[in-house]
């Protein structure tokens, strides 16, 4: 049926999930561009936990196969971890009705973690590195040569605090990475999308989710306080999270202090002056060079 012949509330609505619709592809396309995360012949595994995030993902990356100049597979894997409850059907239903290709990885992950993590313990730092090693090895064995996954905007935001408050370190969740051992290429696609886009689209597509607390676990409190605090941000000064996330790609060397990125040492030195003067300092007990206040 035409959008023009619905009543006026259904024509608002329809006008308005066309527009989320397109942005979310607009926002895909240009994070794939911009990170040259899809190639000419390329196979992209395209990790489905269930969630909203992974859902959407696959679902923009269908709609872009379909428009793309260039040829690239799309097969959808999902690791059935063993959370009791999990219901194993709703998956390969709704991949079949896509007409998706998909492989479903049975590792009892679960079991794993319950065994090792005390009581009262976040379990996601082992689970996702399990969760990781079979995606992984699969992708491997099966020649994919790109790995998608759905961390998004605010993921990644939330990431680099967590870094900066809990680990002293400026560093995020990149859009696009090589893993340790060099044998893979993760891409994050929805990286430019901010999560209540993604909460809006799965609500309009009426994916079959699985709820994500299957295995009993909940986000860590620092994850959540972060959360919390990005929220009462947005709230007292909207935009400040896309400000942040495009701080991110505009970093400046010379304007903070890491001495690996940039020479400071270097920087004004004059010619000829000794490379090694500040030697002693380096040597000097700690508030030895203090001025003495008596
Ligand atoms: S929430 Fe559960 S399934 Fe998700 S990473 Fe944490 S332990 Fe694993």
């Amino acid at each position: 049926m035409k959008i023009s012949s619905l009543p006026l509330p259904q024509r608002k609505q329809a006008h308005e999930a066309n527009k989320l619709a397109k942005r979310l592809r607009h926002a895909v396309g240009q994070a794939i561009a911009d990170f040259n995360m899809i190639e000419d012949g390329d196979r992209v595994m395209v990790c489905l936990s269930g969630g909203k995030d992974s859902y959407t993902l696959l679902d923009v990356l269908l709609m872009l196969q379909a428009k793309a100049p260039v040829r690239f597979e799309l097969v959808a894997v999902n690791l059935d971890q063993k959370h009791p409850g999990f219901p194993a059907h709703v998956l390969p239903d709704y991949l079949k009705s896509r007409g998706v290709e998909f492989h479903v990885l049975e590792q009892d992950t679960y079991s794993v973690v319950k065994r090792v993590v005390p009581e009262g313990k976040t379990m996601c730092g082992l689970c996702s590195r399990l969760r990781r090693g079979a995606l992984y090895s699969f992708a491997e064995r099966e020649g994919f040569t790109k790995i998608a996954l759905g961390h998004h905007r605010d993921d990644i935001i939330e990431t680099m605090f967590l870094n900066m408050f809990h680990g002293g370190k400026l560093k995020g969740m990149p859009p696009k990475l090589v893993s340790d051992d060099g044998r893979h290429v993760v891409i994050r696609p929805l990286a430019y999308v901010c999560e209540d886009d993604l909460a809006a689209y799965a609500e309009e597509r009426a994916f079959p989710i699985i709820p994500c607390d299957l295995c009993g676990s909940q986000e860590t409190l620092q994850r959540k306080q972060i959360k919390a605090m990005l929220d009462e941000w947005e709230r007292r000064t909207p935009g400040r999270v896309e400000n942040i996330f495009r701080a991110l790609g505009d970093v400046r060397p010379a304007q903070l202090a890491d001495r690996a990125l940039f020479d400071f040492a270097s920087l004004g030195a004059r010619e000829g002056a000794r490379a090694d003067a500040h030697a002693w300092l380096a040597g000097e007990p700690a508030g030895a060079a203090a001025p003495d206040e008596g």
